[in-house]
């Protein structure tokens, strides 16, 4: 299904009411740069967060928002302590994320980590807002049922991820059928070419240490295993009109060309840019228009070189088990992102080794049926279903409810 582009909406004169789901991540402190260099085009409206109640406070203080909202119910009172004489409002839990994301916008940062994003996603979208996806896993969870609550709702979703980012900036939707192929590219991580008895032993530090990106802590570890890349797969099936089979994916150890598009006539579009998430970041804020952004000016003389080199799936079989899974359909996908999240949760609290999180990812898979998805009430039990699984396959214990959320292993 394809991605719906919805109506100009920017551009008014008055300031934007733009809200940040997950704030205090790496997405959402460049959102926040961003805005904050623009005061006055912006009204912020909501800024939500896990745990981290200090910066929280200290951002919706300095921007001046309508509301924060802590997603840990313990953290409240230290939120409302912190926010005091601020005229912030203060709230807590699941549901007032998703109130957050309901409140009237006009733009929504979907920048959460993981499927615990889905709720607060889908409440974004079901207000009509133009919502800035960052968070994949939602949309690989339940990507045809957001895409209808997205055509339900007129919302416009714009992908924040750099790659889809730059599909979205060279795809002609108007003349799709002249689309032959995507390329989505990765720059391959810490690991592009260490050897697998060496891969064995690395460690979460080394492994959230990404050559050219700042990113938190669990995307850092799928773009080591690859599974950023095989998630993203399954997300710009779901983002663009073409086939599982048009879509391939092309090492860049640079991070320069951020993705590409082929076109029956042989022609080949790409979008370019220093990595810097402001870049992405700023497209989708100011969309349809563009803003002016700190991120370095590309200097292709001083880089002089770009290289590119097919991916190698015997080292990353995490690229063969989303390929997969999205051939497999239904709710494969959605076991693929859950078994991940356990697993990489696993590997960041030194319990499992890193090669061990694609097999814990491949032995879950192979011991649940693929089942069809329906509505959400499928998406939620798959994804308890795979958390369990994948937390037996792991060694740890079970979990006392089967929330759907990011659940640390
Ligand atoms: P971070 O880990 O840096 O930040 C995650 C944010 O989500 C934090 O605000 C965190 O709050 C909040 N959060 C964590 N768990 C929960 C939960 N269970 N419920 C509600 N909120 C939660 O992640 P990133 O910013 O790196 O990534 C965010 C999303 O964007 C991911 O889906 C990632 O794949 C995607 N993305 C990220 C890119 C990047 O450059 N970082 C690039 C492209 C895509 P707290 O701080 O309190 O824990």
């Amino acid at each position: 299904m394809a991605l719906v582009i919805g109506d100009d909406t920017a551009n008014t004169g008055t300031p934007r009411r733009v809200s940040v789901l997950g704030a205090t991540g790496s997405v959402g402190r460049n959102t926040l740069d961003l805005i904050g260099r623009h005061p006055e085009a912006y009204d912020v409206v909501a800024l939500t967060a896990q745990r981290n109640v200090d910066l929280l406070a200290a951002q919706a203080r300095q921007c001046n928002a309508e509301l924060a909202v802590i997603g840990d119910e313990t953290r409240y009172d230290a939120l409302r302590d912190a926010l005091v004489g601020s005229g912030v409002e203060a709230a807590a839990g699941t549901q007032a994320l998703c109130e957050a994301a309901s409140r009237p916008s006009d733009w929504v940062m979907a920048g959460i980590v993981g499927a615990a994003g889905l709720d607060p996603t889908l409440a974004a979208i079901r207000q009509g807002a133009v919502v800035a996806l960052a968070n994949k896993e939602c949309l690989v969870c339940a990507g045809e049922l957001m895409l209808d609550e997205v055509k339900q709702s007129g919302a416009t979703l714009l992908p924040v991820d750099s790659e889809h980012n730059a599909i979205y900036q060279v795809f002609d939707f108007n003349r799709s059928r002249t689309v032959d192929r995507i390329i989505l590219t990765a720059s391959g991580g810490p690991f592009l070419n260490l050897d697998v008895t060496a891969m064995a032993q690395v460690t979460p530090a080394q492994a959230v240490a990404h050559p050219n990106w700042d990113m938190g802590d669990k995307i850092s570890v799928d773009s080591a295993t690859m599974m950023n890349k095989g998630l993203e797969s399954i997300e710009a099936y779901h983002l663009f009109p073409v086939e599982a089979d048009q879509i391939e994916i092309l090492i860049h150890p640079q991070s320069v060309v951020h993705s590409l598009v082929g076109y029956v006539d042989g022609s080949v579009l790409a979008q370019l840019g220093a990595p810097d998430m402001r870049t992405p970041i700023a497209y989708t804020l100011a969309w349809p228009d563009r803003m002016a952004t700190p991120s370095q000016r590309l200097d292709l003389a001083r880089i002089g070189n770009l290289s590119f080199e097919a991916p190698d799936p015997m080292r990353f079989p995490s690229l063969r088990l989303a390929r997969e899974a999205l051939e497999a359909g239904g709710t494969a996908p959605t076991v693929l992102n859950a078994a991940n999240e356990i697993a990489v949760a696993a590997f960041l609290a030194e319990h499992l080794g890193f090669l061990e999180i694609a097999r814990v990812v491949e032995e879950t898979l192979s011991k649940i049926a693929v089942g069809s998805v329906a509505d959400l009430a499928d998406v939620t039990a798959a994804d308890i279903e795979a958390r369990a699984t994948a937390r037996q396959i792991a060694g740890l214990p079970p979990l006392g409810d089967g929330r759907l959320s990011l659940v640390q292993g």
